[in-house]
Formats: structure tokens, sequence, C-alpha cells
């Protein structure tokens, strides 16, 4: 395996960025989706290391009355703080939470496989493709439910009044009920340790500081597996590819950016409503009309005035991440592809805006705005974190209809911008192995 970085782990690494003792991620920091992969689910990684924490609450959305929407790992706990709304909510996603480990196979495979459980998809797929903002209407009467569910839609990187935006609303929902959103003791970089300490156990070997230009630097190895978006696998190959198939993959779409910040805190973050300190993740941007205000922003070339911000606080729950006392917390908000947009100052005040007296605990910040990720990780095009937009389109025929296959022999790709699309759990791998492993026979 060749990395190009000094250090391994791409999208999930942690480092002191800010002061000495404090460990932040640098990209991904809670997990549902590895808790839900049926690639990790088959690796050893306990034995090698890797510990998950489950905070008290997945999610706490804070409003301005001082109140918190909450997602609770229980279903019928969530449904009675979501009052009037709690029996939409449970009719809406009780199969999908009840079905979780029948439903996750399959929205974390290519779409365009017969699926497994054909009525289950279905039933997902009916609540999954309208725009997440006109649903949530729809749906909930309360402020409290629609601003939770469009705070989770929002991790689709699309406006929410995109097609196929709300099923990132229901995923996540259903996941954090069925699995939580958990974080690793010691941050994201103990779930890339643990994967390679694993890869090494059986024969593998990693060589960092170790940048692939050109599919010509691999001699004449039989199988290569390319974790790179279109445009690198273009600059790579494309000497090799056919005109058609690399103007495929240069007509391929990125999405948004993000603005990262990460804070060293002499404290915890003091919010207004008391159950976001129980949370591992706030989502930090009042209501579902503000949300979908911020991230319609994404189309243009003007970030939000107001950000939607997802937060973690992961020293709360793990002690290793901090200084005794002292904590460390991490946020991003999108922004417009490739945006230059200094966003720490509306970042901070959107928190402030929820928990006054925060900036007054800040010790050091670390800033990342698209380019420094993309220089941290050539992936991320533009800062875009998920590989490619992830609208129907291209969640579908990623990033072409041949998914992880390319028109040369024994050559693979194997990143997010493959099905099933961006975040941390190995199933664009396992599938572009499994496709290998076939066209070789011996699958
Ligand atoms: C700020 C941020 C927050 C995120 N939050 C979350 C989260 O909370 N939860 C979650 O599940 N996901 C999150 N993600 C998304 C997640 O990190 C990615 O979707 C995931 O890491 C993709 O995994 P991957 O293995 O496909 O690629 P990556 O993790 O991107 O790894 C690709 C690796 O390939 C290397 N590489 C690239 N080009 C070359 C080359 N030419 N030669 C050699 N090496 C090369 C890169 O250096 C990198 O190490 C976040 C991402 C970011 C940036």
């Amino acid at each position: 395996m060749f990395e190009a970085q000094p250090t391994i782990g791409g999208g999930a690494r942690s480092a002191e960025l800010t002061l000495p003792g404090f460990v932040h991620d640098i990209c991904s920091a809670v997990h549902p989706w590895a808790a839900s992969s049926p690639a990790f689910a088959g690796f050893p990684l306990a034995q090698h290391g890797l510990e998950w924490i489950q905070p008290p609450l997945p999610l706490a959305h804070p409003l301005d009355d001082r109140s918190a929407a909450v997602l609770a790992r229980p279903l019928e706990e969530t449904c009675a703080r979501l009052g009037r709304d709690g029996a939409a909510y449970r009719r809406s996603i009780g199969t999908l939470v009840r079905r979780w480990r029948e439903l996750a196979p399959m929205i974390q495979a290519p779409l365009v496989r017969a699926p497994a459980h054909p009525w289950l998809l279905a039933r997902f797929g009916a609540l999954a493709f309208w725009p997440a903002a006109g649903l949530a209407r729809r749906l909930f009467r309360t402020e409290a439910a629609r601003a939770l569910f469009a705070g989770n839609a929002a991790h689709s990187v699309l406006p929410l009044e995109a097609l196929g935006s709300a099923a990132f609303g229901w995923v996540l929902a259903a996941a954090a009920h069925a699995v939580g959103w958990p974080i690793p003791r010691g941050g994201a970089q103990a779930i890339a340790n643990a994967l390679a300490s694993y890869f090494e156990s059986l024969g593998g070997r990693i060589a960092v500081n170790s940048r692939i230009q050109s599919l010509d630097q691999l001699g004449d190895a039989s199988l290569i597996l390319c974790d790179v978006t279109p445009r690198q696998f273009v600059a790579m190959a494309g000497h090799r590819l056919p005109d058609r198939f690399s103007r495929k993959l240069e007509a391929y779409r990125y999405g948004p950016g993000v603005f990262k910040v990460d804070w060293a805190l002499s404290a915890p973050i003091p919010w207004k409503a008391a159950d976001c300190a129980r949370a591992g993740t706030v989502h930090v941007g009042g209501s579902l009309d503000e949300i979908a205000a911020s991230e319609r922003t994404l189309a243009t070339t003007t970030a939000s005035d107001r950000p939607f911000v997802l937060v973690a606080q992961p020293s709360l729950f793990d002690s290793s991440r901090a200084p005794g006392g002292q904590h460390t917390a991490w946020a991003y908000c999108h922004v417009p592809h490739a945006s230059t947009a200094d966003m720490t100052e509306r970042i901070e005040s959107q928190v402030e805006r929820f928990a006054p007296g925060f900036r007054a605990r800040i010790l050091a910040r670390h800033t990342m705005t698209p380019a420094d990720l993309e220089r941290h990780n050539a992936n991320l095009v533009g800062g875009d974190i998920t590989g490619g937009a992830q609208d129907l389109r291209q969640l579908v025929l990623r990033p072409t209809r041949l998914l992880y296959r390319t028109p040369l022999h024994g050559v693979y790709l194997c990143s997010s911008s493959t099905p099933p699309g961006g975040a941390v759990h190995g199933m664009c791998g396992f599938h572009a192995a499994h496709a290998a492993l076939k066209d070789l026979g011996t699958a």
C-alpha cells in the first residue's frame, strides 16, 4: 500500500493540531457508518486496538428557546422527546431501525444491484427520494422535529430542496437508534491504526511518503486498487485510458467543500441546553429554515453568513483526548466548492449563540480551508469530503456505469468516488476487492 502522506489514515487521522496533549481528529470524528459496515464487522479490529465509545446521546440540536431536540439511542425515548411528532417519526423510521442489519448492507452497496430485501429497500426509497426540507415540513409539525431531521439531512452536502437529500436524514437517524454514533478511543487515527495493524498481520506492507503519480510506477503489478478520485485517476492513468472513459471521468462532478475548526478548550462548551453536554455530536444551525438557507448557498460562490455547523465534543467521553479537565472540540461547516472564505468567526458566532461564554474558553484553535484539506489529502478535491457530489445520479452511477472497474485490466477504483460514497466504512474498498476477485475467478 502506497500512501502519499507521512502518516497513514487519510480521512481518519488524529494529531495534536493546537497544543501539546490535545488530540484532534483532522477529518472524521463520529462513526455511525463504521459501526454499520459489513466490511469492518468482518475484521478483528478490536484485537488490533480499536475500542468504540458510545456517548450517552448520539446527537443534540439546540434551539433558540434554550431547549434541544434530541436523538437518543432508544427509539421510544426519541419519540417521547419529539412530543406531537413522536408518532409520525416512529411510523416513518420504525421499520428502518428494526431491520437496520438488513438495510445497511443494501445502502452500503451499489444501488444498481438486485437488493436482497426488495420490499425493505423500496420502503426506504419511498422515504429517501424526497427533498428533505419539503418532507420535513409535510411530516412534522414542531420546529424541533423539523430541525433535527434537517440537520441529519444536511450531511448529504446537498441543498435540502434537492431530490434524495432526505435519504441522509433517515439513514443517520436510523443508524443512531440501531448502532449509535460511536467515537474511537484515542481518536479516528485508532481506526486507521487498527486497519493497518490487521493488514500487516496478513503480510501487507505500507510505504508512507510514497505518492503515486503514474500507474507506470507500479510496474507489472497484477492487481491495482486506486483510492483516488476520478480527476487524480485520469492524471495517473490517462495515457492508457480510452478517450471516451477519460472524458466520462473528467465530467464527474465534485461537491461543495468544508471549512474545519478544531479548538483546545479550558472547559467543556457551556451549552444553554443541558442535553447538548451529553451528546457526542451537536448540530448548530437553529431551525429547518435557517439550515436550508445555509445549505442553499452551496450552489453559489458565497458562503453562508449563518452556517450550519457540525460540532463533535469527543473529550467529554474520552479522557485521552485532552489534559485533565481540559477539552477538545471539532467543527466544520459546508462552503461552496474551493471557497477561500475564512469561516472561523461565523462558526464561533453560531456556537456562542447556543453556548454563551464559549469563546472565553478557547485556549487555541486550528483552522483548515478547502485548499488546506486538499493539501492534507489529495482526495479532498476543492474541500469536497464525500469524493464527489452525492446527488441521485452520482450515487447510482459512481463514478461511471462501470463503478469499481476501469477499462484497464487489473486496475480498479476504490475511493469514496465509488459506491456507497463518503464516510469511514471501508465499503468502497470491500466492493472493489470483490469485483477484482470475481474478475480473477476466485469469488
Ligand atoms: C473534515 C472532515 C470531516 C469528516 N467527518 C466524518 C465523520 O465524522 N464520519 C465519517 O464517517 N466520515 C467523515 N468524513 C469523511 C471521511 O473521512 C471519508 O469519506 C473517508 O476517509 C474516505 O475514505 P477513503 O479510504 O476512501 O479515502 P481517504 O480516507 O481520503 O484516504 C485516501 C488516501 O489516499 C492517499 N492518496 C491520495 N492520492 C494518492 C496518491 N496519488 N498516491 C498515494 N496516496 C494517495 C491520501 O493521502 C489518503 O491517505 C470527514 C471528512 C472530512 C475531510
